[in-house]
């Protein structure tokens, strides 16, 4: 088991100020090289020993990687190093795509949201503290799920797509990206490929090392946005004990459009309930067509379908018809 220490052990500091020459680095180290963003997932998996790299390729130097724009058709592109706080805050973002703004600004606190990257939130590993504590389980190489036991302490773990590990995604950005259609850019020696936001992601049956695509040698360059959802309707919620700051125990990113009177289109992600942002599938299917209220009613029935909840964490059964019926309706007349 890991032993949490106040001292940071040694390690090779790399800061290159270009992106190419981060990708040269990425490639000769390999698995051996950690990328670090803004750090906040990183630096106290050192420090507890957890991860201990060769080689730490820090991206805090290259500009590329920063900053949100916007291309002539109709994309708007955030760099993987921009801040918690800029998405939060940008004009842009806010008017066009207020889901994802929002959910930014529900992350942690000011501090942590002024120092963590976008592309850092969504890359951040499970927080299963059976795995940050250094236990030999499935996720960590082992042979066992020490959450998934009647002794288990699972009340903030997975109700769906389990296999195995019964953690969940922690990123509250990650199921407004999933909601929006985003394409991530992915970058190594090897050459550019982009990634569909739902394909990212990665849920144990895949592989249960790792909650997304990312491996040696790759570097998150970008994410996109389409113009599909621009300016549609949106909300985010996110249940968490603490209001002041702390990660969700369920959360919704919700878009939605209509047609007069009726929902036309809608996508329901959320977060905090499986290993990655899960969308609800049938819920969009079933409110199509509909009123707000026959919507709410319909989604509501059949939001949970399929949950298979743990000894400790029935509730998020319960959170999730409520989320979705609150995305449909407001908070107020849900
Ligand atoms: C006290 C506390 C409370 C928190 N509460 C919340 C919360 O409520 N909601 C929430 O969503 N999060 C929360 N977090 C998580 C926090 O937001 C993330 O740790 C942070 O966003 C990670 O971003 P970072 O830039 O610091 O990433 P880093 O720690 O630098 O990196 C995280 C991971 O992503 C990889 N990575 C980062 N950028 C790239 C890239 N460009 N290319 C390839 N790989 C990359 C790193 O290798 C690492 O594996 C909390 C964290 C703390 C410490
Ligand atoms: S839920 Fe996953 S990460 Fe947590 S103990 Fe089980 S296998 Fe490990």
């Amino acid at each position: 088991m890991a032993i949490v220490r106040d001292g940071m052990p040694p390690f090779a500091l790399y800061q290159p100020a270009s992106i190419e020459d981060a990708l040269a680095l990425a490639g000769r180290f390999g698995a051996n090289a950690w990328v670090l963003a803004g750090g906040l997932d990183s630096l106290e998996r050192f420090k507890d020993r957890s991860i201990l790299p060769g080689a730490v390729i820090d991206l805090g130097r290259i500009d590329a990687l920063r900053g949100v724009s916007q291309t002539p058709n109709g994309d708007v592109v955030l760099g993987s190093l921009t801040t918690l706080t800029e998405v939060a805050g940008h004009p842009l973002l806010r008017e066009r795509f207020g889901v994802l703004a929002v959910a930014a600004g529900e992350v942690a606190s000011p501090q942590i949201r002024n120092q963590g990257t976008l592309g850092g939130n969504a890359s951040q590993d499970a927080r299963c503290w059976y795995y940050r504590g250094g236990f030999q389980c499935y996720r960590a190489g082992g042979n066992l799920c020490y959450a998934d036991t009647p002794e288990g302490m699972n009340r903030e773990h997975a109700i769906f797509g389990a296999s195995r590990c019964v953690a969940v995604s922690p990123s509250d950005t990650a199921p407004a990206l999933v909601a929006l259609d985003a394409r991530f850019v992915i970058r190594n020696g090897g050459g550019t490929r982009t990634v569909a936001a739902e394909d990212f992601f990665v849920g144990p049956a895949d592989d249960i090392t790792r909650l997304n695509v990312l491996g040696p040698g790759d570097i998150l360059t970008e994410i996109r946005l389409p113009p599909t959802w621009a300016g549609a309707t949106h909300y985010f919620e996110k249940v968490r004990d603490r209001p002041v700051w702390d990660f969700p125990l369920v959360g919704i990113a919700a878009v939605i459009r209509t047609r007069g009177e009726r929902i036309e289109q809608a996508r329901f992600v959320l977060s905090a309930v499986a290993a990655k942002p899960w969308r609800l599938h049938g819920a969009e299917a079933a409110v199509a067509g509909k009123t707000p209220r026959d919507a709410a009613a319909a989604a509501e029935k059949i939001a949970a379908d399929g949950a298979v909840p743990l000894t400790h964490n029935a509730y998020k059964v319960t959170l999730v018809r409520n989320l979705v019926k609150r995305a449909i309706l407001g908070k107020e007349a849900a």
